[in-house]
């Protein structure tokens, strides 16, 4: 069962494509609900915000010790900014939850492009280009080396910038794949899921 973080941002529109792509999704607003599932989705929003409500229903620290555990996160916009590990132009007092070695700036695509959109070639998503819609979107700025980046905007200014990553179990999109019907994206976190699954019970 795949769980959707479900304190702010697009909830409903994850909990759609999930199921969509053949999965069980549950919105997550508690730690008893965190510890049912095998997997997690960080939706678009305000991560500013999702810091906040995160400490006042106490989801920070019990998200972060089942990324550490292993879980499958997916962080789409805003759910980019809370699986890095560092974040720029946020708020004093932000926090994310980590996981991934990066570099992430707010709203990085400036004020005059709030929003736009383009296709992407994105790794391990086979077929057309991924059509992509950027809402006040992040950009990471710099990986680790243990990050693999699985697309960059390819023209225009923002030429060359990373909008999507992987570093093991978490992956994270700068743009919303929840919004376009494009289920390809959410296709293979699932499988990212059904992989860390498999593999912890071939351990027990
Ligand atoms: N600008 C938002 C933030 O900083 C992200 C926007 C989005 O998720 N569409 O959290």
């Amino acid at each position: 069962m795949i769980g959707v973080f479900a304190l702010q941002g697009d909830v409903r529109e994850h909990v759609s494509a999930l199921r969509a792509a053949g999965a069980d999704a549950v919105p997550v607003r508690r730690p008893a609900e965190l510890a049912a599932v095998d997997g997690l989705v960080i939706p678009g929003g305000e991560s500013t915000v999702m810091s906040r409500l995160a400490k006042v229903f106490d989801l920070l620290e019990p998200i972060r010790e089942r990324i550490a555990e292993g879980m499958p996160v997916y962080g789409s916009c805003a759910g980019m900014i809370m699986l890095a590990s560092d974040v720029l132009d946020g708020r004093a007092d932000q926090e994310s939850f980590g996981g991934i070695d990066m570099v992430v700036r707010r709203n990085a695509f400036g004020r005059q492009v709030d929003s736009f959109e383009t296709d992407l070639n994105f790794e391990g998503v086979d077929g057309e280009p991924v059509h992509a819609v950027f809402i006040r979107a992040p950009w990471v700025e710099k990986v680790s080396s243990d990050v693999e980046v699985l697309a960059r905007v390819s023209g225009g200014p923002a030429d060359g910038r990373i909008v999507a990553v992987r570093q093991g179990n978490l992956l994270a999109t700068s743009f919303h794949p929840e919004l376009t019907g494009d289920l390809r994206v959410h296709d293979l976190f699932v499988r990212m899921v059904q992989d860390a699954q498999t593999k912890e019970e071939a351990v027990r």
